[in-house]
């Protein structure tokens, strides 16, 4: 090893002699690598394909110790510091560059209790090590909809999911949350611990430490009727509307998403998705409505394992594609608002290019806004712009038209993004994540657990002492 010249927090360099960098090598059980390390490209690659950083350290926590020596690490000499989940953040929050990377993706443990339904899992995992886990046992709670996402980022912004409507987020499940603070100590959170770091940890991002393990409650789930019915493009404005009224008028074991996307066989098409989780036979009979309209082009709805369905739209979104999103709240699907998805859908530059709302969910909008940090609990819908393209050279063409339907489409939403979605160049500012009330205690919150702002690059609660 020789000196190591680093990034700090104030964003200029600094070097760290080389018994530094061995003392810290030596401290951890996981592995440090620099450029060049065998494992250190593919340590630093995250999902989204627009993302290319090189930090300058990265750690391979193998462990709750790891993560403490390497916030000590990254305090001590001020270094610019990354933390990594599943790496499904769109900004590339997860990687620096020249900085310190703490990578929790081998810490993907997880362990059931089946008798009392809960699951401990750790930082590092992602929806589909949890799923396999708790799933041998027919227990589930909210997850992402693509196996892909990482468990810590989607639970710390809230978490939606295909069983919102019946138990509410990912962060709603959350019993406690066992967390590393920029000083160094390891604290559990939850109702009885701490519980002002646990109710910042449910929907403030990873703002006040990095999470080692989740606790969760678990649920009954699966067999579930669930997938898609597809309209041709043509439909799309009567598909639409089918869906605003179905959406909201769906008991709790339902939860949706409509979109406007391409077939792999190059056709536009309008395509309402659903889960039903409860007995096949009721769910036959909720969901026949919107298997009869239309008729559709193709039913894909039918009774599957939990898992397969969790599955399903990783393949839509495959790691290392280029994507740009951008995502906002909508609290009523309105007509004006359809015909103008339908103008910018009917110009969409990339076949990859998914146009369409995930659903809260019943559960969600029932929990009261102060009750965690996710806040804007009245929305019904996330209005998602998911652009994707394969080849570089078109990133001017595709970013132009995603950032011109969102300013089309401003006027039709709640004005509140999810925190989740949140990317710098978004025009609402980070406060846009949550109520006026919410961000001033989050503010609070992040003065007393990380008042030097070490965990900055996520949705960022700027301290202000
Ligand atoms: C293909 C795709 C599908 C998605 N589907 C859904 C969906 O169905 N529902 C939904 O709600 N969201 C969804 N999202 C959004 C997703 O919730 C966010 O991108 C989330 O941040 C991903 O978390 P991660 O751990 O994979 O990402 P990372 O990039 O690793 O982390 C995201 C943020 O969390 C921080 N972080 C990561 N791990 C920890 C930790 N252990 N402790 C503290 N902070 C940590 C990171 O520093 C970063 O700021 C989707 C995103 C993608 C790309």
């Amino acid at each position: 090893m020789a000196d190591l010249r680093i990034t700090t927090t104030g964003g200029t360099d600094t070097v760290l002699d080389e018994a530094t960098v061995q003392g810290f090598k030596t401290s951890v059980r996981g592995s440090l690598l620099r450029p060049g390390d065998a494992g250190y490209d593919e340590a630093r690659t995250v999902w989204n394909g627009m993302i290319d950083r090189r930090p300058a350290l990265i750690v391979r926590c193998a462990g709750v110790a790891d993560v403490i020596h390497a916030v000590n690490f990254a305090r001590t000499n001020n270094l610019l510091v990354s933390v990594r989940g599943g790496d499904h953040s769109l900004a590339g929050h997860s990687v620096c560059a020249g900085g310190l990377m703490i990578d929790l993706s081998p810490m993907k443990s997880v362990r059931v209790d089946p008798t009392k339904q809960i699951a401990r899992a750790e930082g590092g995992a992602r929806w589909r090590d949890f799923d396999h886990e708790v799933q041998a046992f027919g227990l589930a709670t909210t997850g992402g909809t693509d196996a892909d996402t990482g468990i810590a980022g989607l639970t710390l912004g809230g978490g939606l999911g295909w069983l919102a409507g019946k138990y509410g987020l990912a962060c709603d499940n959350l019993l406690s949350a066992d967390v590393v603070t920029a000083d160094g100590r390891l604290l559990t959170a939850s109702t009885t611990e701490n519980a002002d770091l646990f109710w910042g940890l449910r929907g403030g991002s990873g703002n006040f430490g990095i999470v080692t393990s989740f606790e969760y409650q678990l649920h009954r789930v699966g067999p579930v009727l669930a997938g898609m019915v597809i309209h041709p493009f043509e439909r799309a404005k009567e598909v639409l509307r089918f869906y605003r009224d179905f959406s909201t008028a769906i008991p709790d074991e339902v939860n949706t998403m409509g979109a406007l996307l391409t077939t792999p066989e190059g056709l536009r098409v309008a395509a309402i998705a659903v889960c039903y989780n409860g007995s096949i036979e009721e769910g036959e009979k909720v969901l026949r409505p919107l298997r009869e309209f239309g008729p559709p082009l193709a039913d894909q709805i039918s009774p599957l394992p939990y898992t397969v369905l969790q599955a399903m739209m990783a393949t839509m979104f495959p790691r290392r594609r280029q994507y740009y999103w951008k995502a906002s709240l909508m609290n009523h699907l309105s007509d004006d608002a359809i015909d103008t998805m339908l103008e910018y859908f009917s110009a969409v530059p990339s076949p990859h290019t998914v146009m369409g709302f995930q659903q809260l969910g019943n559960a969600v909008n029932r929990v009261g806004p102060d009750e965690t940090a996710f806040s804007h609990r009245e929305a019904l819908y996330d209005f998602l712009m998911l652009s994707g393209w394969e080849d570089p050279s078109e990133a001017e063409r595709n970013i132009r038209w995603t950032r011109e339907l969102n300013d089309a489409i401003q006027p039709f939403l709640h004005g509140g993004i999810y925190v989740n979605a949140f990317t710098e160049d978004s025009k609402q500012g980070i406060r846009a994540a949550y109520r006026p009330k919410t961000y001033e205690r989050l503010v609070a919150l992040k003065n007393k657990y990380d008042p030097t702002n070490l965990f900055r690059l996520n949705p960022n609660i700027k301290p202000t002492v």
